[in-house]
């Protein structure tokens, strides 16, 4: 989800909940992807991966942490006048209690909307690594972070509260609405779709793509030996671009001395920061000159990630 809905979904429910204090929820709102800052960390030591965007700051506990640092960094002096004069308005947030339940409750939206998006995000960590996601919206949806720029530019100007009011329910209005549609079509492909599985293939997952009525689809069999990925569209019913992996397919070698090279190279940091980045990992395992080249690939295409991996074990 982008930084501006991040913003605007907790200032518009503080402002429904006729809060003082709307614009710590929201600063909160946008605090945890400042992870961007981070990020570095995870790309020059693949075994910190959890130092990403979507990473570490994007969980129950350091969301609490890094929002209330964000607070705190935000209502220094300096800082805030900086802000203040930059964008000719008037912040006043002080770091108080009230202020920080207000921006972990923004942190909590952010959590909320970034799980509904694609590959979701690790709550639970430290407890758990897993991340967790509807897969109901893309990463970025193009048309809400329009209507979300146009929002907040109402809100900025000095306006008649009555057209800040239309445009803030407008806005909620319509991310309620895709969000309504996005589970629909999605509940629409797994009904269709499951009807359609033949014995080959048992177990259906979707994934969202930037069209809402356009779907990432895997069918998989029930030992999940073997997948089945295409594109289906809604409106058209109909599947395009499909093609079959196997989880596993192995040149050259035995299953077992394959499987033991797999489980070794499984535990290398760069193996672990690439499944823990990929929708869907299936692994080709080659024998070549006293050596396993394993490589692992997204079988569903990523936007940001490297879809591949070769590893020699
Ligand atoms: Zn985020």
């Amino acid at each position: 989800m982008d930084l501006i809905t991040h913003f605007l979904v907790p200032y518009i429910i503080l402002t429904i909940l006729k809060s003082k204090n709307k614009l710590a929820g929201a600063f909160g709102g946008i605090s945890l992807d400042f992870d961007v800052l981070i990020a570095w960390i995870g790309i020059l030591s693949p075994e910190l991966f959890i130092f990403s965007h979507r990473g570490i700051t994007h969980s129950f506990i350091f969301g609490f942490v890094t929002s209330i640092i964000f607070l705190y960094l935000l209502t220094r002096k300096p800082i805030k006048g900086f802000i203040s004069k930059t964008i000719h308005r008037n912040i006043n947030i002080e770091f108080n209690r009230s202020t920080i339940m207000l921006v972990y409750f923004g942190a909590l939206t952010h959590l909320f909307l970034d799980f509904l998006t694609s590959k979701g995000i690790p709550l639970l960590y430290p407890f758990s690594i897993t991340r967790y996601s509807a897969e109901l919206y893309y990463y970025l949806d193009t048309i809400t972070l329009i209507i979300a720029a146009i929002v907040l530019i109402i809100l900025y100007l000095s306006l008649n509260p009555k057209y800040k009011k239309v445009a803030m329910a407008s806005f909620i209005i319509i991310l309620v609405a895709f969000g309504a549609i996005r589970s629909y079509e999605k509940f629409e492909v797994l009904q269709s779709q499951s009807n359609t599985l033949g014995n080959d293939y048992t177990h259906i997952s979707t994934y969202p793509t930037s069209d809402m009525f356009t779907w990432d689809v895997v069918e998989s069999d029930k030992i999940g030996k073997s997948n089945r990925v295409f594109q289906y569209n809604t409106l058209k019913d109909n599947k395009s671009n499909i093609r079959t992996f196997k989880s596993i397919s192995i040149k050259n070698g035995s299953y077992n001395s394959a499987q033991d090279a797999i489980n070794i190279a499984n535990t290398l940091p760069i193996v672990e920061r690439f499944k823990w980045n990929s929708y869907y990992t299936c692994i080709d395992a080659k024998y070549d000159s006293n050596k396993w080249d394993i490589t692992y690939y997204d079988i569903i295409g990523s936007s940001w990630d490297r879809n591949s991996l070769k590893v020699s074990v």
